[in-house]
């Protein structure tokens, strides 16, 4: 694989841009480094070209951004450019949005729509901490890189360190520990409903369920983070897959198909509380643009009932590679793990995953670890990446039993970014 051109600008673009990159998912240790490609020129559907004129199929759809397929809805993004960009005065858009969330996400009775995750995000714990006027935020991971939750501390003051807990469990006696602990100033949970891991419906409804509970009792506030997760169950999040309605949530990635767009909503109570109070404000939060993206995102996903689709794909795509992994006796290390509607390489075994994602880019397919298939993902690219897996893991079984998987990757083998 000819990956030149790619190698050429990371050696200029390493040098210029801080990391490399403004998104380190977006960088080359999502891949083997030195044998993936880094940079793509365009997209199509569920594929895209890299700079040295290699097509694959996408499975990372611009970290999961991309939710019905590169460039589905450039019609209604035309249709906008050629009446503004981002405007002088408020849109009708804005109203029209709001009420069609409004109806869809129960939690988003009163919302602001911002760009970003991490503006959601740090939205959502403004909101908190007014409301309940207190400081401390349990999180359970990432939302973003604001000071309450970034993993790296340098930068941040130290003060702002012991305002933040991060508790990444089920076990809900260790979040009632943290509540006695700290008696009367936690203002929030903040967690993602739903991660890409292996966990039955029932066990994580009741998770969900008992920390709502959990923070009624000690009048804290639940946030739901749906950045990552929101509409690939739906228009109504993962919440109403869940059917648990926290008292604020946050949505972005997906929902504008590609553009950029988040929004925070709460009930009708804590916005009405809180809106004098706080201070958020954006001056590309309600850019005409994205409000048409993501109405148009909604809408398509809302006729076609995208997320059932996405969970057939992806349910197929897990059982399928799942039986011819362990009929090579690799389910523990090349497996897929997740709810259907969000799948992702199971985190075991990172070296023999590079030699995997290696061998799936010389047929043409790339992977990230969070595994985005698309609305535009189709029978014929389901059964040619099942396929190519057979293929794939015979490789990786020699590779494995011959203890020489190094030896047989071409770059550097991938790390998580966490
Ligand atoms: N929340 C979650 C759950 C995320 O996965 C991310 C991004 N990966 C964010 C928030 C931050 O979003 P952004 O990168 O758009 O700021």
């Amino acid at each position: 694989m000819n990956t030149s051109k790619s190698e050429q600008l990371w050696k200029k673009g390493q040098k210029l841009e801080i990391n490399g990159t403004s998104l380190f998912s977006r960088g080359p240790r999502i891949s083997v480094d030195g044998f993936a490609p880094k940079y793509c020129d365009r997209a199509d559907g569920c594929y895209f070209w890299d700079v040295d004129g290699n097509k694959f199929l996408d499975y990372g759809m611009a970290v999961g951004s991309i939710i019905l397929g590169h460039g589905f809805i450039n019609d209604a993004i035309k249709n906008q450019l050629s009446k503004g960009t981002n405007l002088t005065l408020l849109s009708p858009l804005e109203v029209e949005l709001a009420e069609e969330i409004r109806k869809n996400i129960p939690s988003c009775q009163r919302l602001k729509f911002l760009s970003s995750g991490t503006e959601a995000t740090e939205a959502a714990i403004r909101i908190a901490r007014a409301y309940t006027e207190r400081d401390i935020v349990i999180h359970d991971h990432y939302h973003g890189w604001s000071d309450w939750c970034v993993p790296s501390k340098s930068g941040v003051p130290k003060d702002c360190s012991s305002l933040s807990i991060k508790e990444d469990t089920e076990d809900i006696e260790r979040y009632r520990a943290l509540f006695d602990m700290h008696s009367g100033n936690i203002a929030c949970i903040i967690v993602e409903p739903v991660k890409s891991e292996d966990v039955t419906y029932a066990k994580r409804k009741k998770f969900l369920r008992e920390l709502k509970e959990l923070c009624e009792d000690n009048h804290s506030l639940l946030i739901f983070d749906e950045v990552a997760c929101g509409y690939r169950f739906g228009v109504g999040g993962a919440q109403s897959f869940f059917k648990v309605t926290p008292d604020i949530s946050t949505f972005g990635k997906a929902i504008a198909n590609g553009l950029p767009f988040s929004f925070v909503g709460c009930s009708e109570e804590i916005g009405n509380e809180v809106e004098d109070k706080v201070f958020i404000s954006s001056t590309f939060g309600g850019n005409v643009l994205s409000l048409a993206a993501c109405r148009a995102t909604t809408s398509i996903m809302k006729a076609s009932k995208v997320e059932k689709y996405l969970a057939y794909y992806g349910e197929k795509l897990k059982s399928e590679i799942n039986k011819i992994s362990e009929e090579n006796f690799l389910q523990n290390s090349l497996q897929i793990v997740g709810f259907p509607q969000r799948i992702a390489w199971k985190q075991t075994n990172w070296d023999l995953v590079s030699l995997m994602f290696q061998e799936f880019i010389r047929n043409d397919i790339f992977f990230a670890w969070e595994i985005k298939n698309s609305y535009s993902h189709v029978e014929g690219e389901l059964n040619q990446t099942i396929e190519t897996f057979s293929e794939v893991v015979k490789i990786c079984k020699k590779a494995k039993e011959e203890n020489k998987i190094l030896e047989h990757l071409e770059g550097k083998p991938m790390r998580p970014i966490l």
